[in-house]
């Protein structure tokens, strides 16, 4: 099955309707080109509207970090996003959004996988996505411990904290992160896009 099609499949996907309170709308942005993937949670309420990963200040964050600007975002086809789970898991009682639906993963992130042959760095965005990915051994007691050792998982992932103005306090207590880490971010996005 090509690409294409297994993302015609994807974006028909309702797998998940009865546990939803929404109609599922799957965001996954991904070409055959694809070499630095971005994997986070799962879309918030913003990008469910738009269509669009990352279509939010959280986005705009991100792409400081990378060193690009929305046009080579959304249009460079080296640069994809897959999250853990491509549909709005819904807003808790909370104010927060619920857990990724976990079949998502099992359902569709293999074959999606195998489809992206070309990918070299993976983008792990937040403690969910590298608790999930890392497993509870490897990623370590919390998100600061994980992102403080960034350099055990290169050179194909890279750790990194949520861009949500949730962790705007976690970034100013840690300002190692935007020392080290965002301009290593920016040298291999520059590479990547470069070659
Ligand atoms: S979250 Fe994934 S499995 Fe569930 S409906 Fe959306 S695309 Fe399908």
């Amino acid at each position: 099955m090509s690409l294409e099609a297994l993302l015609t499949e994807i974006r028909a996907c309702r797998a998940c309707a009865d546990q939803l309170a929404h109609e599922p709308r799957p965001v996954v942005r991904v070409s055959p080109r694809t070499r630095l993937l971005i994997c986070g949670q799962a879309p918030g309420r913003r990008v469910h509207e738009s269509g669009l990963p990352f279509d939010d200040p959280s986005g705009d964050r991100l792409r400081a970090w990378m060193g690009v600007d929305r046009d080579t975002f959304y249009d460079h086809p080296a640069i994809g996003v897959a999250a853990m789970a491509f549909c709005f898991p819904g807003t808790d009682p909370k104010g927060g959004d619920y857990p990724p639906p976990a079949r998502c993963a099992a359902l569709w992130r293999p074959r999606l996988l195998a489809e992206l042959p070309q990918v070299e760095l993976t983008l792990l965005v937040g403690r969910p996505a590298q608790r999930w990915e890392l497993g509870g051994d490897r990623a370590g007691g919390s998100m600061t411990e994980t992102v403080r050792a960034w350099r055990a998982f290169l050179p194909d992932v890279l750790v990194l904290p949520h861009p949500s103005w949730r962790n705007t306090a976690w970034l100013r207590k840690n300002p190692w992160f935007e020392a080290e880490i965002a301009p290593y971010l920016r040298q291999r996005v520059s590479l990547i896009l470069g070659a």
